[in-house]
């Protein structure tokens, strides 16, 4: 698309936001850029002009008109007040893949410097416990919902796919906690496993994310493109990032079908705000990357190795690179990154990147059929000052006479009636799981008849199916249930 102008919006964004986005701006003008910024606002400044949302609907609209972001840190009361605003700018597009590469960069000391890292984490952006379902289940007892789908698994790792292919990678990880959550984690397994016979190029292995951590502090040069499901890549991506310098240097990019946003990884660093002190590399790099989603290859280049330029010099870093060596701020590191555009830098691999080809999905809404299926019992979660023996005797009594029968109890997971647990040290919130006597099948009818029983004498929370899809039981066991 050379010779064209391309309409991007600009979210300046909260505490540090501001002198990124200028230094960002100012090089890509140098640089020749053609860009007609329209400038936007969320976050702190949205919040504070009373926007519960974060996201004013003329940001909305401009992100409509120009389906591309380049986004700096927005600010997020953390433990209480009101969502994120970053978290809703991507769910609002559905940008459901979020791509965080992770490349040394000369110059750059640490434990991990030399090492050749050169890595991409491909997060899953829009599900999971992010999707901020939460219920005070008591008083004392909160819970989050994660909700993994099989379609937003097979998006984000046809994604990835997609990417390792546009960007001539090699190898393709999935990193899960599917040993211990074993139908949300472990769709995301399943269906990688599924989709990469589709992509028979590729090395492709799993590992469980501990060991994935682990590994990536041993030897995080064997891996080239990993992805995982929402929270997991979150926490891996932010040490990812610190393997190779930290978060002034770490970019992004949220991508969707209708909207792409690149942001720089880290936050609002209020404590350096307005002090020339922050480090631009991680907007420009995510610059970089938007240069490349616009077609703007030879533009995208010329930045990236005056960026480089500017490390491998050493003479120009900002204060959390530096670390002790002699450091520039925000505005002399942007000079700096201005005057070295035109040369070349011996230490950055020149490579063909070609445009991503976004995986077709279905955008229709996805109702998954199975063969057959069976209601076999519920689990009702109740909330109660009964400890578990008085509890289980309690609930026996109330079904007696009925076609059900109490299985077991179990609290925060594990068995405690009929007795499992050597050790308790309980809560008030009991999960009460109940099947037919004669194993046969679950009505409606019978479910209400319970629940209404049940409730006479305790206060339930919430209630859920157990379900046998094709003959498979759709729950998971408790712990030391047989
Ligand atoms: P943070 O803003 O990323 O800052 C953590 C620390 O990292 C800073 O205090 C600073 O450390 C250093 N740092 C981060 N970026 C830097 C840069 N570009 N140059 C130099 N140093 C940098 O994380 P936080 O303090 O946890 O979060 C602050 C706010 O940002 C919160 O409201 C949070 O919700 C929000 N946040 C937003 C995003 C986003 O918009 N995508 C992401 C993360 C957090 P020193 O103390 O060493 O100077």
């Amino acid at each position: 698309m050379a010779g064209t102008t391309h309409n991007v919006t600009m979210i300046a964004g909260d505490g540090v936001g501001q002198e990124v986005a200028d230094a960002t701006k100012a090089i890509l003008k140098a640089a020749g850029a053609r860009i007609d910024w329209e400038d936007a606002v969320a976050g702190k400044k949205a919040f504070d002009a009373g926007i519960a949302s974060g996201v004013p609907n003329d940001t909305i609209e401009s992100l409509q008109r120009t389906r591309v972001a380049l986004k700096g840190p927005l600010e997020t009361p953390v433990g209480h007040g009101g969502k994120s605003a970053n978290v809703t700018l991507r769910k609002l597009f559905e940008m459901y893949g979020n791509i965080r590469p992770c490349r040394e960069l000369p110059n750059v000391q640490g434990p991990f410097a030399g090492r050749g890292i050169d890595l991409i984490i491909v997060r899953e952006n829009v599900e999971d416990l992010y999707a901020g379902i939460e219920h005070m289940q008591s008083p004392g007892v909160a819970q989050a919902l994660k909700l993994i789908s099989r379609k937003g698994c097979e998006k984000i790792i046809r994604l990835a796919f997609e990417l390792a292919t546009s960007l001539g990678r090699k190898k393709v990880s999935c990193s899960t906690k599917a040993n211990i959550m074993k139908l949300t984690e472990g769709m995301l397994k399943r269906t990688f496993e599924d989709v990469t016979k589709e992509y028979p190029g590729f090395e492709t292995d799993h590992v469980i994310v501990d060991n994935l951590c682990h590994q990536m502090v041993i030897r995080p040069e064997i891996y080239d493109v990993v992805v995982l499901t929402n929270m997991n890549g979150d926490i891996v991506s932010d040490l990812t990032s610190g393997l190779v310098g930290g978060l002034g240097i770490a970019p992004s990019m949220n991508l969707g079908d209708e909207a792409v946003m690149f942001e720089a990884v880290h936050g609002s660093a209020p404590d350096i705000a307005g002090q020339d002190k922050v480090n631009p590399t991680a907007l420009l790099l995510s610059s970089v990357m938007m240069l490349r989603h616009l077609g703007e290859f030879e533009t995208a280049d010329k930045v990236e190795h005056a960026l480089y330029c500017t490390y491998e010099d050493g003479k120009a870093l900002t204060g959390d690179i530096a670390r002790g060596r002699p450091s520039v701020g925000t505005k002399k590191f942007t000079e700096t990154v201005i005057a070295n555009l035109g040369r070349n830098c011996s230490k950055l691999e020149n490579r063909a990147f070609k445009p991503i080809k976004m995986p077709k999905v279905d955008s229709r809404l996805d109702f998954v059929q199975a063969k057959s299926r069976r209601d076999v019992g519920v689990d009702i979660f109740i909330e109660s000052a009964l400890m578990p023996e008085p509890m289980g005797k309690a609930l026996d009594a109330i079904v007696e006479g009925t076609p059900w029968q109490l299985k077991m109890i179990s609290n925060r997971g594990s068995q405690v009636y009929p007795v499992k647990a050597a050790a308790f040290d309980g809560i008030d919130h009991h999960r009460c799981r109940f099947y037919k006597r004669d194993g046969s099948g679950v009505s409606e009818s019978e479910i209400l008849d319970l629940l209404t029983r049940v409730g006479a004498k305790h206060r339930w929370i919430h209630l859920e199916r157990l379900a046998q899809y094709d003959g498979v039981d759709a729950f998971s066991k408790a712990q030391g249930e047989n």
